[in-house]
C-alpha cells in the first residue's frame, strides 16, 4: 500500500473514525513518493481538465515574461483575483519592463499599489527589481532555488515564476492548493501546525507530472497546464465553503468528498484573539489642504503617507483626547504659532483595521487651522518650539518618542507635505486611509 492509500478512507461511514487513522497514517509515512497509479490520476485529472474547464483570459496568462508573471503571483499573494485584474493592468502600463521598476522610486510603487493592502510586499517587489537588475543583469533565474533566494519569493511563488516562465518542473503550495491537497487526501494537522506543511510539500513535488525526459532542466508543458489546473481548480471548484464538488476533476478519488464533509478538512485554524490598539489619528486642514506625514520605513503602514497621529500617551487618554493634547502637539509641530492661537477641532471620523497581530481602533480628530499663509512643521527650527516646551500637555514632555524627536531630530528624516484630497489619493496611501478621505469629502 502506498504511503496515499494509507492516507485514504474510502468508505464515508467510517468518516469518524477517519480522523484518528489519517493521523496515525500521516505519522507513519514521509510520503516521499506518492503511489505511481494515484499520482498519474491526479496530474491526468487535472490536466484534461483545465483546458476546457480552467480559467482563461486574465492578463497574465498566456505570457512566458517571467517580469510580468512574478508581478501578478506577488500581486495574488492573499488578495482575490477580480481586486488583482485593475491592479495588475495600472501597474504594467506604469512599469513595463523590469528595469523601469528599479529605476522608480520606492514612492511611486507605494502610490500604485495603494488600495492593495499588504505593503510589504510592494516594498519588497521594488528590492527585488533592484536586486535582479544588480546582480542577474535583469533576467530572473530560471531555478526556483535561486528565485528563492530574492527579495519577497517565498518556495511557491518561485516554483510558480520557474513553471510559467521556464517551464520547469516544481511544485507550488499556495492557500488554494493546500486545501485542495488537505481534502483530496483528507489530512488534518495532529497537532495543530505540526508536520503537516512538511507532508504538504512532498505531496505537492510527488504529485507533479514527470518530466518529458531524463533532463530535469528540460521545459514541461504538461507541467504548465497542471500548475494551472491547480489553481483553476482550488479558485473555481474546491472553494473554501461550497466546494462544487460535482464538477470536480478528483471527484471520484477524493477522500473529502467521499467522507461527505469535505468542508472539514483542512481543519480550520484556530487564531487568537486579537488585542485593540488605539491610536488617535489629526486630519490637519488649511483650506482645501490636508496635512499627511511619511511613516517610518519599519512596522505598520511602512513608507506609506499616512495622517499624523498622537503620541501614544496622549492617545491613551481620555476618549478621545481633548483639545489640550491636540492643541500641544501643534504647537510642538510648529504649526499653530503659540498655544494661544485659534484652530478649529471636532470628531467623528474612526479608523478600523485589523492587522495580523493586532486590531487597530483610531478616532480621527479633525483640526481646522485658519489664517493666510500656510502653516508649515518647523520640528527643528529654534524659535517658538523650545520655548512653548515647557507648556506641554505632560503626556508630551514625557513620551519618550517625542523627547527623541527633540533632542535629535534631523529635520530630512521626517516627510510632512500639504495636499489636496485628490493628491492624497493618488499617493501611497493605506486603504483604510484611502476610505476615510473618500468618506471625509
Ligand atoms: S471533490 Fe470536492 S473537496 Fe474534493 S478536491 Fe474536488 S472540489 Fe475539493
Amino acid at each position: 500500500m502506498s504511503a496515499v492509500s494509507a492516507l485514504r478512507d474510502p468508505a464515508p461511514e467510517e468518516a469518524g473514525r477517519e480522523g484518528q487513522r489519517g493521523q496515525a497514517a500521516q505519522s507513519n509515512h514521509t510520503l516521499a513518493a506518492v503511489g505511481a497509479v494515484e499520482g498519474a490520476f491526479f496530474a491526468r485529472a487535472l490536466t484534461v481538465w483545465q483546458p476546457e474547464h480552467g480559467r482563461k483570459g486574465l492578463p497574465w496568462q498566456g505570457t512566458r515574461d517571467a517580469y510580468r508573471i512574478w508581478v501578478s503571483e506577488i500581486m495574488l499573494q492573499q488578495t482575490q483575483v477580480a481586486a488583482v485584474i485593475g491592479y495588475y493592468t495600472r501597474f504594467l502600463a506604469r512599469f513595463p519592463t523590469l528595469e523601469s521598476l528599479a529605476g522608480a522610486s520606492l514612492d511611486e510603487v507605494l502610490a500604485l499599489w495603494s488600495g492593495l493592502g499588504y505593503y510589504r510586499r510592494a516594498r519588497l517587489l521594488h528590492a527585488c527589481a533592484i536586486e535582479v537588475c544588480r546582480s542577474y543583469g535583469g533576467s530572473f533565474p530560471d531555478h526556483p532555488d535561486v528565485l528563492r533566494k530574492l527579495p519577497g519569493i517565498g518556495r511557491s511563488t518561485a516554483a510558480a515564476i520557474a513553471v510559467f516562465a521556464f517551464g520547469r518542473r516544481a511544485a507550488i503550495l499556495d492557500g488554494n492548493v493546500r486545501r485542495v491537497l488537505s481534502r483530496y487526501f483528507a489530512l488534518h494537522p495532529t497537532p495543530p501546525g505540526s508536520h503537516i506543511e512538511r507532508l504538504l510539500w512532498e505531496l505537492a513535488e510527488s504529485l507533479v507530472p514527470p518530466a518529458p525526459s531524463l533532463s530535469e532542466a528540460r521545459e514541461s508543458p504538461e507541467v504548465v497546464t497542471y500548475t494551472q489546473a491547480l489553481m483553476d481548480l482550488g479558485a473555481t471548484r474546491c472553494l473554501p465553503r461550497r466546494p462544487v464538488c460535482k464538477a470536480c476533476p478528483l471527484v471520484t478519488a477524493c477522500k473529502a468528498y467521499a467522507s461527505g464533509e469535505p468542508t472539514r478538512f483542512p481543519e480550520p485554524r484556530t487564531r487568537p484573539r486579537l488585542p485593540t490598539r488605539r491610536w488617535v489619528f489629526l486630519l490637519v486642514r488649511w483650506r482645501d489642504q490636508i496635512l499627511l506625514q511619511k511613516r517610518p520605513d519599519c512596522g505598520v503602514w511602512a513608507s506609506l503617507w499616512s495622517l499624523p497621529e498622537l503620541p501614544p500617551s496622549a492617545a491613551s487618554e481620555s476618549s478621545p483626547p481633548g483639545g489640550h493634547a491636540v492643541r500641544n502637539w501643534l504647537v510642538f509641530t510648529g504649526l499653530i504659532p503659540g498655544p494661544d492661537a485659534e484652530f478649529a477641532l471636532s470628531e467623528g471620523l474612526t479608523v478600523e483595521q485589523s492587522f495580523s497581530h493586532f486590531r487597530l481602533h483610531a478616532p480621527v480628530l479633525q483640526v481646522e487651522i485658519p489664517g493666510h499663509a500656510k502653516p508649515q512643521v518647523c520640528l527643528s527650527s529654534p524659535g517658538p518650539r523650545p520655548a512653548s516646551l515647557g507648556r506641554l500637555h505632560p503626556a508630551f514632555a514625557s513620551e519618550p518618542r517625542f523627547r527623541s524627536a527633540i533632542s535629535t531630530l534631523d529635520p530630512s528624516a521626517i516627510d510632512w507635505c500639504w495636499v489636496n484630497r485628490h493628491e492624497a489619493l493618488a499617493m501611497g496611501i493605506p486603504a483604510a486611509l484611502r476610505r476615510l478621505l473618500e468618506a471625509a469629502g
